[in-house]
């Protein structure tokens, strides 16, 4: 192996989605000399625990999905065997391995130097990067970029035996389809993952603290979703609080004390409590602030519109920057920061706008969302000013079901101004995740009600309803 550079230019903590941006753009476009240390794998969160092994196991539940609605459609599928869990996981996990190598071939592609280690900052511009053997070293760099992304939040310590639940990193452990599990959270990550284990065939239950979950989303996506969960048999908990969690040492099973709408109550026989309460950002014990790096009242790395700290010459992006925890989000900030620190002058003011970036939610339905909430745009506009147009119908997929089994379609469309300027657009059904994009490319252009208008439909879908609504 070749020795460890004692200097680099660009120096980046962290080799999740913002890191291997930043660094590759760096080194491979403009020829820097830079190098990246990673202390876990290749990757960061999205390739190894997010993004990529919760898509895999996402399409396995829409399969499942798909096997029961085929009755409808006049097939008799016998299904001789269970569906074989651990050999999909051992399937998803050689699969994401083989992403880890491409990312490292990827890295020695573009010139980047890789270390595998745990980093910390020691001033503005020094490192001390703890090797894989325990042995340390300290590399000198001009600029040194933090993207080291966040973990799960753990639940307060005033719930006795929440240390027998887990979290999303121990979701992709687990490689029996377990019989019941209880989620608790009320975002992305409870609900695609209640989602798809009620999917699958799990008795599903999921602890919410108020009335509906997707709060932050359109309260169209949040009513609408949250009553689909529980037409699909996922048992909401609303209004809830745990109180306890118990093991049986014998059985490994749990039991939840909880409270919710209803009262007090115990959920037994539990084989895995999942909580998804958030994220937390990995800034402690790595040196910040002691370089003097400011950190906002949540640990997130205070950063202005270019990615800059307040010191000098240190930088950073992704989720450790509390802004929109999304993959593409990261990459498009290392990217843009790393044309414009080595991009001269054409790419000075580079950086990643932060507005009507459209995300999805990988639910049963798929949910997708971009711009303004409703109430968000009527606080910006005014509601005088607005003009929402709305549409809920059952999907032509659902043609061959009973009434009871058809899923909703709902989307609507929020227009600001005489013109109508196109604000905001939630989705939720079949195939919203595919269809937000091409919406996202308009809406960024600056699209209104008549742009949309004048594209001709393209039938039969559901998307043409977004281009011919009244
Ligand atoms: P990360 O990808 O977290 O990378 C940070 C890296 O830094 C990690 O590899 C970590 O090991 C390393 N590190 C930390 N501290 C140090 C240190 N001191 N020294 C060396 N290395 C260090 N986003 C989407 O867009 N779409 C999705 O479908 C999606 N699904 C998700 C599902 C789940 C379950 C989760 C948890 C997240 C999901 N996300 C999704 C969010 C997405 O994964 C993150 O927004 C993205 O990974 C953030 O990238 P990042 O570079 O900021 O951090
Ligand atoms: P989120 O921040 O999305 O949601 C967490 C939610 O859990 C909170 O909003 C809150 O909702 C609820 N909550 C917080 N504390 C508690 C508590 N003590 N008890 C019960 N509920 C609580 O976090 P996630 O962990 O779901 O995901 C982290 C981020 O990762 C997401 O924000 C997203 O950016 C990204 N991600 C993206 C995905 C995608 O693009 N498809 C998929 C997965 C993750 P409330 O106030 O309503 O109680």
């Amino acid at each position: 192996m070749a020795p460890i550079s004692k200097e680099t230019d660009l120096l980046v903590i962290g080799g999740g989605s913002g890191g291997l941006g930043a660094a590759r753009m760096a080194a491979g476009k403009f020829g820097a000399k830079a190098m990246i240390v990673e202390a876990m794998r290749l990757g960061g969160t999205c390739v190894n625990v997010g993004c990529v092994p919760k898509k895999i196991t996402f399409n396995a539940a829409a399969i499942a999905e798909a096997i029961h609605d085929a009755k409808a459609y006049g097939f008799s599928l016998q299904e001789t065997k269970p569906f074989d869990f651990r050999s999909f996981k051992l399937k998803r996990d050689a699969y994401i391995k083989r992403l880890n190598g491409i990312y490292e071939r990827n890295l020695a592609n573009d010139k980047v130097e890789y270390v595998h280690g745990w980093a910390k900052l020691l001033s503005r511009n020094e490192v001390e990067i703890t090797l894989d053997d325990g042995s340390k070293t300290t590399v000198r760099a001009n600029k040194i970029l933090i993207a080291v992304g966040g973990e799960p939040t753990k639940p307060t310590d005033t719930i006795p035996g929440a240390e027998h639940g887990t979290n999303s990193d121990g979701f992709f452990d687990i490689d029996t389809l377990p019989k019941k599990v209880a989620l608790v959270g009320a975002g992305y990550i409870a609900v695609e993952f209640a989602g798809m284990f009620n999917a699958l065939g799990t008795e599903t239950h999921l602890f919410i603290r108020h009335k509906t979950f997707l709060r932050t989303f359109d309260p169209m996506i949040q009513e609408g979703v949250t009553a689909e969960y529980e037409r699909l048999g996922v048992h909401v908990h609303k209004e809830s609080t745990q109180s306890r969690v118990d093991k049986d040492p014998a059985t490994g099973k749990l039991t939840l004390h909880y409270k919710d709408g209803n009262g007090e109550g115990k959920l037994e026989d539990v084989d895995h409590l999942i909580w998804a309460i958030g994220r937390t950002p990995m800034t402690k014990n790595i040196g910040l602030e002691e370089a003097g790096v400011k950190l906002d009242e949540k640990g997130y790395i205070v950063t202005d519109g270019f990615q800059n700290t307040s010191v000098d010459n240190i930088y950073a992006l992704g989720d450790v920057s509390g802004r929109v925890e999304l993959t593409p989000v990261a990459i498009a900030a290392g990217r843009r920061l790393a044309e414009r620190l080595y991009g001269g002058a054409q790419f000075s003011a580079a950086h990643i706008s932060y507005e009507n970036i459209p995300s999805v939610v990988f639910a049963h339905p798929e949910v997708g969302s971009i711009g303004l909430t409703e109430p968000q745009a009527v606080e910006k506009y005014g509601a005088e000013n607005l003009k929402v147009y709305k549409t809920s119908f059952p999907a032509m997929y659902y043609a061959m079901m009973a009434p009871e089994e058809k899923g909703p379609t709902k989307y609507k469309v929020v227009c600001a101004g005489p013109e109508e300027k196109v604000v905001g657009l939630h989705i939720m059904g079949q195939g919203s995740g595919e269809m937000l994009q091409g919406f996202g490319v308009a809406i960024k252009m600056g699209a209104t009600k008549k742009d949309f208008d004048s594209c001709i439909a393209i039938h039969p879908t559901s998307a043409e309803e977004l281009v011919t609504l009244k």
